[in-house]
């Protein structure tokens, strides 16, 4: 799979959030925080379809936990916020 997109990552620029901590192992507010940052982020759309098809399960990716098969799915609704 192309990986270009992840140059572009807003995540890249705010490296100290816990994107690779497994759900429940942060505090809420940087979870909240890390939502915001994927909110906005330019390649979200690459970036949830990198997290479909690699079947990723851990850290934080497209706005939200990846924590099992059931969070792929997520990707297909709009952020509302939540982490
Ligand atoms: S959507 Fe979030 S996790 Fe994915 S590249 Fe953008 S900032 Fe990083």
């Amino acid at each position: 799979m192309n990986t270009n997109w992840m140059k572009d990552a807003a995540c890249r620029r705010i490296p100290d959030l816990p994107w690779t901590a497994d759900k429940g192992t942060a505090p809420v507010i940087l979870g909240e925080l890390m939502a915001d940052v994927c909110r906005f982020c330019p390649v979200r759309d690459a970036c949830a379809a990198f997290v479909a098809d690699e079947k990723i399960a851990g850290g934080y990716w497209a706005g939200a936990h990846r924590t099992s098969k059931d969070t792929w799915v997520q990707d297909a609704l709009p952020l509302d916020g939540a982490a």
